[in-house]
């Protein structure tokens, strides 16, 4: 007769315990694996801890239409649809580069803003970013296009 406890180490753990079914696949930021289970704490892939819950999103809302970069993706602004995906935000100012600058966030939260060698510029609240030059956006800023082309940033 076994013991009882080499009875109990046959049982098949359960492995959909505290799980749900979620359409929406979820992706890894760095290695861009496809999580099982969302709320991980770290990848299963590549065991890099993962942006929490409540990670934020930026947006940066222009009068011609609002940007929103979520954690791990890099937006290029500019009038080109062939370099930006946002070109047709821009389409109607002349003086934004065909690449002009880039946005994006970090797993930590902490967004940023990159002059692509831009003509007429990038600007932090009035302060022009040397090209190539990574500078963090807070909530609230003002990041302006050339002359006169005005995003506020939004950080939640
Ligand atoms: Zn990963």
């Amino acid at each position: 007769m076994p013991p009882h406890g080499r009875e109990a180490t046959l049982l098949p753990p359960d492995h959909n315990q505290g799980r749900q079914p979620d359409s929406t696949a979820f992706m890894c930021p760095y290695c861009e694996a496809v999580l099982s289970n969302p709320g991980a704490a770290q990848c299963d892939s590549c065991l890099r801890p993962l942006p929490q819950k409540g990670t934020p999103v930026l947006r940066v809302m222009f009068p011609t239409g609002e940007l929103k970069v979520s954690v791990g993706q890099h937006l290029v602004i500019g009038r080109d649809a062939g370099q930006s995906p946002v070109a047709s935000t821009f389409t109607q100012y002349d003086n934004v580069s065909r690449r002009h600058s880039t946005v994006w966030l970090d797993p930590s939260g902490t967004a940023w803003v990159r002059d692509e060698g831009s003509t007429n510029g990038t600007f932090v609240n009035g302060e022009r970013l040397p090209r190539g030059v990574e500078a963090p956006l807070r909530d609230g800023d003002q990041l302006r296009l050339a002359a006169d082309v005005t995003g506020t940033v939004q950080l939640t």
